[in-house]
């Protein structure tokens, strides 16, 4: 039955039927609250009586997925209520991407942001810097290059941070614009936005996934023995990106400031760094991707599990071509490992806005607010 023709939905209140059949639920919920325990999302449901667009799109970002109320409901499918929160959420939380994408008219890219669109991108940049390294100095693509400044010997420096930092920077500037206007739909009376205890209650429970526990047991994925495995993968991958990039700032920092030009040895942070956040990043995307396609499907968005996929393919080539021309920079594969790497860094960075990447910022984004209500109502439930 489509969600608008379920009793108790009211589509005429609501930007999309999505959203109508998160409010049925998020009634039903709040008239039993027998799930409060579990995560954030039930005592922030409980605050309120109506559930408006914005407030829907921010319960649905503070769920995380785990299922336990899934598993614990007993008015989920076959039961006529139908009641199936973590689906529901997933479907609203995917729909809040498109909605509060950047520039807006880009935000069909969502739906259609697969692997493949990924993948052509990463090989169209690979090829253009081929190309380039063939037209500007064809000896480049052959033979072994060594020492410091081998790897520019395929595109000058210059030229890599002005494509690379362009992409960078359009990214970072999309994702500010896309949770800056979630974050003011999901409404926010109490206090300003950067009050420094709520900023560190959401980093501290966004850092540890603390609502990724199904209230303590661990998460539900294919059967109904919970486990931690999603939060394990979870951290390996989110620890694996901040480790690859904090050694683009240190690699960074010894071109400007110190003038050592890469490659770096082994031994050295930008390189010791990075190998410990790529093998985060090979093992991470990987179990997540396992997960995703074992989870039992009537717990998840099976319609974009392609937009989840190519994310984690991205990250997982992303860090597989990294640490390939790590082992090979001193042989002739180097230039087309080099070429392929940037290329998939390329497409990783101008994707961002509008693929998986963003669940990161509007998760935390509804953490923060979820903090705040906490600290001003001082409420119970999930602490
Ligand atoms: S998910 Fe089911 S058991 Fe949990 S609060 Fe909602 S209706 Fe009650
Ligand atoms: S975090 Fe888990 S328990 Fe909470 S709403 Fe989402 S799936 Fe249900």
């Amino acid at each position: 039955m489509p969600a608008t023709e379920k009793a108790g939905a009211r589509p005429g209140r609501h930007a999309t039927a999505l959203l109508a059949e998160a409010d049925r639920l998020m009634t039903v919920c709040n008239s039993c609250r027998y799930c409060e325990g579990l995560c954030a999302v039930f005592p922030a449901m409980e605050l309120r009586r109506a559930f408006p667009d914005g407030d829907l799109n921010y319960l649905a970002n503070l769920c995380h997925s785990c299922g336990a109320c899934y598993v614990d409901c007993q008015f989920s499918p076959p039961h006529e209520f139908d009641v199936n929160v973590p689906r529901v959420l997933a479907q609203v939380r995917a729909e809040s991407y498109a909605a509060y994408a950047w520039p807006s008219a880009l935000a069909p890219m969502f739906a259609r942001n697969g692997l493949a669109i990924s993948i052509v991108a990463a090989l169209s940049v690979a090829a253009f810097i081929l190309g380039f390294a063939a037209w500007h100095d064809p000896a480049a693509l052959f033979g072994t290059h060594t020492g410091p400044g081998a790897f520019y010997k395929l595109m000058p420096h210059n030229a890599m941070v002005v494509l690379f930092g362009a992409a960078f920077l359009y990214a970072i500037l999309a994702l500010v614009m896309g949770v800056r206007t979630f974050y003011r739909d999901i409404g926010d009376p109490v206090a300003p936005a950067f009050e420094p205890r709520a900023l560190w209650r959401a980093i501290r429970d966004a850092s540890t996934l603390r609502y990724l526990d199904g209230g303590g047991i661990g998460c539900y994925n294919h059967d109904e023995r919970p486990n931690d495995r999603r939060r394990f993968y979870h951290h390996q991958t989110f620890y694996g990106f901040m480790l690859c990039f904090a050694s683009t700032c240190v690699a960074t920092f010894y071109h400007y400031a110190l003038h050592r030009v890469a490659p770096y040895p082994w031994w050295d942070l930008p390189v010791v760094l990075g190998t410990i956040g790529g093998i985060g990043l090979i093992f991470g995307p990987l179990g997540l991707m396992i997960a995703k396609l074992r989870r039992d499907p009537a717990m998840q968005d099976e319609q974009r599990l392609g937009m989840d996929l190519a994310f984690l393919a991205m990250l997982f080539l992303t860090s597989l071509t990294g640490l390939l021309l790590l082992v090979l920079r001193a042989t002739p594969a180097m230039p087309l490992l080099l070429a392929l790497h940037l290329g998939v860094v390329f497409a990783l960075f101008i994707t961002l806005p509008y693929g998986k990447f963003v669940h990161g910022i509007y998760r935390f984004a509804a953490l923060v607010r979820y903090a705040r209500e906490h600290q001003a109502f001082g409420q119970g439930g999930a602490q």
